[in-house]
């Protein structure tokens, strides 16, 4: 199609090019991979198979975009683990939740659920309030029933204060919902402060922003801030959804940053 339309037409039509171009290519991709045996319990999206990411194939969806995190998190949700007590109802329904990082596949049904819904960042101009998770002093102590904050610890330099932070300000009874990047078991976090350059932390850490990889230690780590958890792998859901919306990559990839394993924590403040 870009052979057709000369360049200088391409550059007349600025930003609605690149959106037609990106709509072309997204419904190629829908296209080719239609049928029925996968479904996106985010999105409702049922296809063939999801599409591939950087370590994994098959496990992206290609309307949404969601990854086996999202979809673990949609079906606690919707009530399909063997754990009681973390479906939308008991856990969101009415609640005061705040949002970091919020997915924008998740804004819409977790505004909905709660009765106060406030999302935050520390670089991202589309939320409420622009808070660092590891110093919230403007957020005053038990003013949220529920934090939200799912693959951001890993960027943070003192994870043990922000955990901290979260614990003060959740009101009693209250959960966080974590998830991070982990190596596969059994291992432990590897971390270093000294290690600065983007290069040296993607390929130790898994990402130019990441300043740790977790291990089994995680949960630990929680704990000795001060909560009480509760993990969801993707054993813990009924088979069905397990198959259904992929929790688990098709196929593991062997490098150690390739976090095959996702698990979804319910860390509470007791
Ligand atoms: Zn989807």
């Amino acid at each position: 199609m870009t052979s057709f339309i000369p360049l200088p037409v391409r550059r007349l039509l600025g930003g609605w090019w690149h959106e037609f171009q990106a709509r072309s290519k997204k419904n190629a991709l829908l296209g080719s991979l239609k049928g029925s045996g996968t479904k996106c319990n985010v999105c409702g999206w049922e296809g063939r198979s999801f599409t591939d990411d950087q370590w994994h194939p098959g496990t992206i969806c290609p309307e949404c975009g969601s990854q086996v995190r999202h979809r673990m998190l949609a079906a606690a949700l919707d009530g399909m683990s063997n754990l009681p007590g973390l479906d939308e109802k008991t856990l969101l329904s009415g609640k005061r939740i705040l949002h970091f990082a919020p997915e924008r596949q998740f804004r819409n049904r977790i505004s909905k659920a709660a009765g106060k819904y406030v999302t935050a960042d520390c670089e991202r101009g589309d939320c409420d309030l622009r808070l660092d998770i590891s110093a919230m002093p403007s957020v005053p102590d038990q003013s949220f029933d529920v934090v939200i904050s799912c693959d951001v610890l890993e960027h943070v330099p003192d994870d043990l204060t922000a955990m901290r932070e979260i614990l003060r300000i959740l009101g009693p009874g209250g959960t966080a919902i974590l998830t991070v990047p982990q190596m596969d078991p059994p291992a432990r976090t590897d971390e270093d402060p000294c290690v600065l350059s983007e290069t040296e932390r993607e390929k130790r850490f898994g990402q130019k922003d990441h300043v740790r990889m977790y291990g089994d230690d995680f949960p630990s780590r929680l704990e000795q801030a001060g909560f009480v958890i509760s993990t969801l792998v993707h054993t813990s859901f009924f088979r069905a959804a397990l198959e259904s919306h992929v929790l688990y990559p098709p196929v593991a990839n062997a490098n150690k940053l390739a976090t095959n394993q996702r698990r979804l924590y319910f860390a509470k403040k007791a």
